[in-house]
C-alpha cells in the first residue's frame, strides 16, 4: 500500500509499505480521509528535536472504514466508519485509562505522542489502530468527519476550558489565526456561546471564510486592537484564543484581554508572551496551553458535528498529492482544512 512517510529530518516521500495486520484489540481502517496540520509541517523541519523514532507515516486527523479486526474487537465490524482519537500515552496511568492521553506524563514508550506523530498515521491506504481510541462517524462526509480529529477536537478542547469566562451575556471571544484549526473554533464558538466573535487573520480568504462560519468582526492583525475596542466599549475581550501564536500575534494578544480574561494559547508558532506582575498581561488573567483532547471530548465533538452545528471548510486532495498540498499549506493557500483521500 502506499504511504506518505517522513524517512528523515526535512524528507518525506510517498512509498510503498506493506500492509499492517491488526492484532489483539486493533482493527485496520481503509483511509477515506486524513487531514493536513500546520503541526505536520514542524514536524517535518523539527523531527530530530521532537525525538520521534523514524520513519512514520503522517497523518493524525484520520476518518476510515473498519477493512479488518484483531482478536478481542466484539464492538466494531467491516465497513464501520470511524474517525481515530490519535493522541497516545503510557496506556497505564489514569489519564490514559480515562482516554485523557493527551496530557499522560509518561508518554508513549516510542517517544510517539500520536498516531500519525511518530507512529504510523493516517496518510496511507490503510492503517492499524486500537479499537478503543475509535469513535463512530456514520453520517458524516469523511472529510469533515477527519477533520474533527485534531482541528475539531483542538478547538473544542481549547473553547471548553475557558467557557466560564465566556458566559455573560455581552461576552467577547477573538480568534486570532482562521485556518484549520481557527475556522473550526469559529464554528465552536458559535455552537456552543452567545459571545460575540472577532477574528482575525493575515490572508482576506480566511477572513471571508470566518465571516461565513458566523463570526461577527473580521479585523487584519494591524487593525485588531481597533476591532475589539470597538466590540467591546474600550473594555477587552473575556478570551483570546491565538491560533498562530507568532511574536507578532503573541505581542498583540494581551493588549486584546479585559480584566480576568483568559489567554488561550493554540499556535506552535514560538512567540513569546512575557508574565510578569505588573505586566502585558491585565489583572486576573489566566494563560492557558491546551494540547489536544480527550477520547470523550471527541465524541462530544462528533455528536455536535451530527447535529449539523459543525460546519467546517475543506478542500479534497488525492494521497499522491501530499508534497504538494504540504508545499500549499506552508504558502499559505489553503483556506480551511486539506485533506487527503486515499481509498474513496
Ligand atoms: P493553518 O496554517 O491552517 O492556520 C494558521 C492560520 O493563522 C492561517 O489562517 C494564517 O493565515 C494565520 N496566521 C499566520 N500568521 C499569522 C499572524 N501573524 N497573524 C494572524 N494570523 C496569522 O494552521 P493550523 O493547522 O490551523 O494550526 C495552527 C497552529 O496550531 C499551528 O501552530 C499548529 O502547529 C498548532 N496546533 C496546535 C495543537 C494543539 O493541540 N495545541 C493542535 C494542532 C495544531
Ligand atoms: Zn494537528
Ligand atoms: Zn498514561
Amino acid at each position: 500500500m502506499r504511504a506518505f512517510r517522513l524517512t528523515g529530518p526535512g524528507t518525506a516521500r510517498l512509498d510503498e509499505v506493506a500492509t499492517p495486520v491488526p492484532g489483539p484489540g486493533q482493527v485496520r481502517l481503509d483511509v477515506l480521509a486524513a487531514g493536513v496540520c500546520r503541526s505536520d509541517l514542524a514536524v517535518l523541519e523539527r523531527v530530530e528535536a521532537l525525538g520521534y523514532p523514524l520513519p512514520f507515516t503522517f497523518g493524525h486527523e484520520i476518518c476510515g472504514r473498519v477493512a479488518a479486526v484483531g482478536p478481542g474487537v466484539p464492538e466494531f465490524a467491516p465497513g464501520d466508519e470511524v474517525v481515530v482519537h490519535a493522541p497516545v500515552g503510557c496506556g497505564r496511568c489514569d489519564r490514559c485509562a480515562r482516554g485523557e492521553t493527551n496530557y499522560c506524563d509518561d508518554g508513549h514508550e516510542s517517544g510517539a505522542t500520536g498516531f500519525g506523530l511518530g507512529l504510523d498515521g493516517g496518510m496511507a491506504d490503510a492503517v492499524v489502530v486500537d479499537a478503543a481510541r475509535l469513535v463512530p462517524s456514520a453520517g458524516l462526509e469523511p472529510a469533515h468527519a477527519a477533520v474533527l480529529a485534531d482541528a475539531g477536537l483542538t478547538s473544542y478542547h481549547a473553547v471548553a476550558g475557558s467557557l466560564s469566562r465566556l458566559a455573560g451575556e455581552d461576552a467577547v471571544a477573538v480568534v486570532i489565526g482562521v485556518g484549520g484549526l481557527g475556522h473550526v473554533a469559529v464554528s465552536i464558538l458559535r455552537a456552543r456561546t452567545r459571545a460575540t466573535v472577532v477574528a482575525v487573520d493575515i490572508r482576506e480568504p480566511a477572513l471571508e471564510l470566518a465571516r461565513t462560519l458566523g463570526a461577527d468582526r473580521t479585523a487584519t492583525l494591524g487593525s485588531g486592537a481597533g476591532e475589539v475596542r470597538a466590540a467591546t466599549g474600550g473594555r477587552g475581550a473575556d478570551v483570546v484564543f491565538d491560533f498562530a501564536a507568532a511574536q507578532s500575534t503573541a505581542d498583540l494578544a494581551p493588549s486584546l484581554l479585559r480584566k480576568g480574561g483568559d489567554l488561550v494559547i493554540v499556535g506552535s508558532g514560538g512567540g513569546v508572551v512575557p508574565v510578569t506582575k505588573p505586566g502585558s498581561l491585565p489583572a486576573g488573567s489566566r494563560v492557558r496551553l491546551p494540547f489536544w483532547g480527550s477520547r470523550d471530548e471527541l465524541a462530544e465533538v462528533v455528536a455536535l458535528a451530527r447535529e449539523g452545528l459543525l460546519p467546517v471548510r475543506t478542500e479534497e486532495f488525492g494521497l499522491a498529492a501530499a508534497p504538494e498540498v504540504f508545499d500549499r499549506l506552508r504558502a499559505g493557500e489553503i483556506v480551511g482544512r486539506a485533506v487527503l483521500t486515499p481509498v474513496r
